[in-house]
């Protein structure tokens, strides 16, 4: 009996990495995701977190930034070669304000970095994910960015973000 529950496990074990071998490299035109750009925390206020953050993380606060459209306050800290973007809300209006009010203070989103963030969206459309933006827009930084709506992506808020180079 126990002999067949394992080998039965076994079998499932390499369909299922057969089916990821053949689904994720079928040709659909799916490129690799390379890196993480950043990741964005939400926090009440800029003054109260970023303490922890240089005194006692040891982090450096690589800039400050109003984002009026989104109506937030961002800082960004270098850890290697990934940031953290914290995201302090300027009025009850901001998404941010909405999301500390529901969840609190904590992690909102991931941004993964792309080279050409118009090609991606249409990449993700064309695999059934919906965008919670169809067009760019501009981000902290300079930055080009879209973000994935979490029903498409478990549960996680991805933000697609593309850095033309000097900006
Ligand atoms: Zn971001």
């Amino acid at each position: 009996m126990k002999k067949c529950k394992k080998e039965g496990k076994k079998k499932k074990d390499v369909e299922m990495h057969r089916w990821f071998a053949t689904e994720n490299n079928k040709g659909v035109g799916v490129m690799e995701m390379k890196k993480v750009d950043h990741i964005g925390i939400a926090v009440k206020s800029l003054e109260e977190a970023l303490p922890f953050y240089t005194d006692t993380l040891g982090l450096s606060c690589v800039g400050i930034e109003t984002v009026e459209s989104e109506q937030v306050r961002v800082a960004f800290l270098k850890v290697g070669d990934v940031k953290l973007e914290l995201l302090e809300p300027l009025s009850e209006h901001s998404p941010i304000a909405s999301f500390i009010e529901k969840r609190g203070e904590g992690i909102h989103h991931v941004a993964l970095g792309v080279d050409d963030i118009e090609l991606r969206i249409q990449e993700l459309k064309n695999n059934g994910i919906r965008m919670i933006h169809e067009q760019p827009k501009r981000g902290a930084g300079g930055a080009r960015i879209a973000f994935m709506h979490p029903k498409s992506a478990h549960g996680v808020l991805y933000e697609l973000c593309e850095r033309g180079g000097g900006r």
